[in-house]
């Protein structure tokens, strides 16, 4: 487009559609949440599913994390895949303090969230009691989607959109949503009485 081909409102409109104005953060922000390291780190079965999340199936390369470092160095996502037994929780946290920042943690699974099924002596009850998490992952183990998908909440969080989870949503506390009725669910009848039996039973 020459000088002069486009004037006034028809010039105003003409940039408005075409340029695009940041700031240095988000564009930091984007590079980041879509180039990250994670580290090659496993710990228990949960491995095996974080490992699957490279395959052609799966594919995170799609979100721009399919390159794993083999040191802490050059990593800067440790994934908490498997149970942390007491002696292996000073271990992890070295790996931690090692990778540079910015730096983030995915627990993922039951076990490295909560000790899971490991109620015992050996195990931590939770990685957050050592070092700082950002994402936990439910399930024993998540399946590939699933850690993809706390992938993505990661890259959001990065990006400065930190989505406050289906409890903000739902003013929910718990798992309770769906019989203590928000604004945003409304339970049925049957859900109700469903509920309350189950609370008699427990002696809740
Ligand atoms: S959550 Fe389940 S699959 Fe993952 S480490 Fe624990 S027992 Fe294994």
């Amino acid at each position: 487009m020459l000088r002069g081909d486009l004037t006034g409102d028809d010039l105003e409109k003409y940039v408005e559609e075409r340029v695009v104005t940041t700031t240095l953060e988000k564009v930091l922000n984007q590079a980041r949440a879509h180039s990250i390291f994670p580290a090659t780190f496993g710990l228990a079965c949960c491995a095996i599913e974080m490992m699957s999340t490279v395959s052609p199936r799966y594919d995170i390369a799609r979100f721009g994390a399919e390159a794993f470092r083999a040191s802490p160095r050059q990593a800067d996502l440790l994934i908490l895949s498997g149970r942390v037994s007491i002696k292996m929780a000073p271990v992890v946290r070295r790996i931690y303090d090692q990778m540079l920042e910015p730096k983030w943690a995915i627990s993922m699974g039951a076990c490295s969230s909560s000790g899971g099924m490991f109620q015992n002596y050996a195990v931590v009850q939770g990685a957050d009691k050592f070092m700082p998490v950002d994402v936990h992952v439910p399930g024993c183990p998540p399946r590939p989607e699933a850690l993809l998908y706390g992938f993505t909440k990661l890259q959001q969080k990065i990006m400065g959109n930190a989505d406050p989870g289906w409890r903000s949503r739902y003013n929910a506390h718990g798992t309770e949503e769906w019989a203590r009725g928000g604004p945003a669910s409304q339970p049925s009848e049957e859900a109700i009485e469903a509920y309350a039996k189950a609370r008699e039973v427990l002696g809740a």
